[in-house]
């Protein structure tokens, strides 16, 4: 798509031509407006209409099973979470036995903290990147503190140059070369949650072994946005939220991957039942047998109903397809920049890299404060969202939204950005 499609007639035709077009009457939109525009799916994603359906069968079957239904009814609450396992794995590109459902986003990240932070002697340091999502560093904070150290020298950031708005792929390579065997930890997120970048992650991964760093992801903006490897890529762990991106509810069940050449190490673990063998769980023994998969880092039985709107919509991106999702994605994203380009440039600046540093969503830099004008678009039906001080992040989301839909919101920023 190129700007002579710049007529509602051709995003139509558009919209028409895309296989993947059918997936947006498979969600919920909301209903403050005749013809909502929803671009915040990177800070809460649509239901899909399935989720009602499966939310309600569990609700059925505790109404009527009971405690029966941990081991009776169509998906019995015992071994449920590993009938997203497959679709988990199929989505990030990982093994089944490398990824699993449970808990919220910063627990997980603190779990895996605690057996990949490991500092010992000089090798102590964990490099992030500036401008993190404040619980990531809150996390590594109070991670360094309970190993007894000084937050300020062993959390260090890499920055983007002044003037520049994103960390170059080389700056943050020459500092891991730079820091080497001092670091003990990488985490990054992929994508960062305020510029949109996405890092060269097969750069990082090969500048890290070469000091033998364990690199950590945090796929709140990866997950359900792009294409990942993971297994492939051999990231060591990464950790991820199912409700922007991935559509599953608010305060949706996160997920963990554990690369597998983790599994039969004897790396410290906070422990839980959960985490105990299955074949001997129940027997309550007071000796911790772990399952040797990452599922050994999961500490209590898990929440159904949210695996229950979890399942629903991992269905739907199985069936899209990640790759196709993410190609989609790419178009609907490219066309946004265009227009915003060509029409805004005197107004809002795309601070976020191009393709392929970017996933689906875009953020841009008003001249003046957008934070009251975010305010009344919302009560037009416009979702974008604000963060200060000047930043307006817009995603078109590859499952439900349209080219038309951004058509028509670049029509609405002309008239009133
Ligand atoms: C959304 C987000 C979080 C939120 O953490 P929760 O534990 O889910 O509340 C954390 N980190 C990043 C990078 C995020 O984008």
């Amino acid at each position: 798509m190129e700007l002579q499609e710049n007529s509602l007639q051709a995003v139509r035709s558009l919209d028409q031509r895309d296989p993947l077009s059918v997936y947006r009457a498979e969600f919920e939109f909301p209903r403050s407006s005749s013809q909502p525009l929803y671009f915040a799916g990177h800070s809460l994603g649509l239901m899909p209409k399935n989720a009602r359906r499966l939310v309600n069968e569990d609700l059925e079957a505790w109404a009527t099973l009971g405690v029966e239904g941990h081991f009776e009814g169509e998906r019995p609450w015992l071994p449920y979470h590993e009938s997203v396992t497959p679709l988990l794995a199929r989505l990030v590109g990982a093994k089944e036995s490398e990824v699993v459902a449970m808990n919220s986003l910063t627990v997980n990240l603190h779990l895996a903290l605690a057996s990949f932070y490991r500092p010992h002697k000089e090798r102590r340091k964990i490099l992030i990147e500036h401008g993190t999502f404040p619980s990531d560093k809150y996390a590594v904070d109070s991670q360094a503190a309970f190993h007894g150290l000084d937050p300020q020298t062993t959390i260090i950031e890499a920055k983007p140059r002044p003037g520049e708005a994103t960390i170059r792929t080389e700056d943050l390579v020459g500092l891991i070369q730079s820091e080497g065997y001092r670091l003990a930890l990488i985490l990054l997120g992929q994508c960062n949650y305020l510029t949109g970048q996405c890092f060269d992650v097969k750069a990082i991964v090969k500048a890290a072994q070469q000091f033998e760093i364990p690199v950590g992801l945090n796929l709140a903006h990866g997950a359900g946005n792009l294409a990942l490897n993971l297994h492939a890529a051999q990231v060591d762990f990464a950790v991820w939220c199912s409700y922007k991106y991935l559509n599953s509810g608010p305060g949706g069940i996160a997920g963990l991957f554990v690369h597998e050449k983790h599994h039969h190490q004897n790396l410290p673990r906070l422990q839980g039942w959960w985490g105990h063998n299955k074949n001997t769980r129940f027997k309550m023994g007071s000796t911790f047998d772990p399952i040797p998969s990452v599922e050994a880092w999961q500490l209590s039985n898990p929440p159904i109903l949210q695996l229950a709107s979890h399942l629903a919509s991992l269905r739907l991106f199985d069936q899209a397809g990640m790759v196709a999702l993410r190609e989609r994605g790419d178009r609907l994203t490219h066309y946004l920049g265009q227009l915003l380009n060509h029409h805004l440039s005197d107004r809002i600046q795309v601070i976020t890299p191009p393709s392929p540093q970017r996933g689906s969503m875009l953020c841009l830099r008003f001249a003046e404060s957008p934070r009251e004008k975010v305010k009344l678009w919302a009560r037009r039906g416009v979702f974008v969202d604000y963060r200060e001080p000047d930043i307006v992040r817009v995603t078109p989301a590859p499952l439900y939204n349209s080219f038309e839909d951004i058509y028509r919101l670049v029509e609405v920023l002309k008239e009133d950005a």
